[in-house]
């Protein structure tokens, strides 16, 4: 049976039962898988049989993962890794050469820009950068050379709202590959491949697996990229274990439901904050004071459960705003069950120049919020008592 809903493609797209006929999947923790005889195992060697050969390569709960979000973002195929950093960078490594140019926002995860200004000159691979408001920058800085057009929306932590329908004409119009980290959103949010991107990257360890218990990544697209792509991880070896798999593919069973109460608290949140004595401004998608809202009306299903917003006062009154806190917790990851405050500029962003931090609207009083799944009324009476302080 085919299920175009996605609440029963995400529980319902199983691997086959064993000869047991579990419920619920069962784990292969297995390094490599044995074969009946000689020409069973060339056959599978040469891929004219479809059949485990060693985990490296791939695993049934890593298929099953990976079958899932190729369901959820309308895709051909996927390749599922150890982490999201793993996914970004085997994407490039396999589909670019020496010589090449990447065009990049400039609001990307942290270490996505360290490989872009640390790594890839190393092997004669540039990047150029267009800022979130200046989308009709990005055609001037499009080269011979220029192979991949990359993006994320929304941004983090600036919390700006990217036009995947322009990016995807852009791409068409000067034949690049669109590839854009899809992560903040999640396929149940915003699906870039309808508006045309060749390759849509998760880090798995935020709200996929939403309850911070294992990293994992995950790259979908079309099925010849992913091939490439598939033939460099076989090789490098940077694929996603079994257990995390098994633990991510569960994950997905509850994501809608979860990313349902997610944005609804944050929505909550985010209102609740732009009404604040103590806060200058607050970003979130589905505010109509978000400068891009109606773009993000347009690609995003929901909000989000990220909220950028900023105290006044500046570094001293945001470190004093994260130290008052008492429920929200103070960490590096974002998509938890358990709400979590940052202050990127004495963080995630201090190795940034001030002016580069300001370009990507990181200011000394940005707050970040990834909000969770506690009652709405407990998450809001923290904040509340927290900016009081
Ligand atoms: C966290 C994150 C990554 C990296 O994922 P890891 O699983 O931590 O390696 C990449 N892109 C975005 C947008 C992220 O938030």
């Amino acid at each position: 049976m085919e299920f175009n809903n996605f609440e029963t493609q995400a529980i319902r797209n199983q691997m086959e039962r064993s000869q047991y006929e579990e419920h619920s999947v069962p784990m292969y923790l297995t390094s490599s898988f044995v074969f009946d005889d000689a020409e069973d195992m060339r056959a599978s060697f040469s891929e004219e049989k479809e059949k485990n050969i060693y985990s490296r390569f791939t695993n049934p709960n890593t298929t099953e993962f990976i079958n899932k979000v190729v369901a959820m973002e309308g895709a051909e195929d996927g390749y599922a890794f150890a982490t999201g950093m793993a996914a970004v960078f085997s994407t490039f490594a396999a589909l670019l050469n020496s010589g090449d140019h990447i065009v990049s926002a400039r609001a990307v995860f942290g270490s996505t820009h360290t490989l872009f200004t640390k790594y890839f000159p190393k092997w004669n691979i540039s990047t150029s950068y267009f800022e979130s408001d200046d989308l009709e920058g990005i055609e001037k800085l499009i080269t011979p050379a220029t192979k991949i057009l990359y993006a994320e929306s929304p941004t983090n932590p600036g919390i700006d709202i990217l036009d995947l329908e322009y990016l995807g004409e852009i791409a068409k119009k000067h034949n690049l590959l669109l590839v854009i980290d899809n992560c903040f959103a999640t396929p149940y949010i915003q699906n870039p491949i309808k508006f045309g991107a060749h390759l849509v990257i998760h880090s798995a360890t935020k709200l996929m697996d939403g309850q911070g218990r294992v990293l994992g990544g995950v790259v979908v697209g079309e099925k010849e990229l992913i091939r490439e792509i598939y033939l460099f991880s076989r090789n490098t070896g940077p694929s996603m274990s079994p257990f995390n798999a098994w633990v991510l593919s569960k994950s997905l069973e509850t994501l809608a439901v979860r990313l349902d109460r997610h944005c609804e608290n944050a929505e909550k949140v985010a209102v609740f904050l732009e009404k604040h004595p103590k806060v200058n401004r607050v970003k979130y998608p589905f505010l109509l004071s978000h400068p891009q809202y109606e773009i993000a009306k347009k690609q995003m299903k929901l909000g989000g459960n990220i909220i950028a917003f900023e105290l006044k006062g500046g570094l001293a009154a945001g470190r004093r705003f994260l130290d008052a806190l008492k429920m929200c917790s103070l960490s590096a990851n974002l998509g938890d069950t358990r709400t979590i405050a940052t202050h990127p500029a004495s963080t995630t962003h201090s190795k940034l120049a001030e002016n580069e931090r300001l370009i990507v609207g990181i200011t000394d009083g940005l707050i970040r919020i990834s909000v969770g799944l506690e009652h709405v009324e407990d998450i809001i009476k923290d904040l509340n008592q927290a900016l009081l302080e």
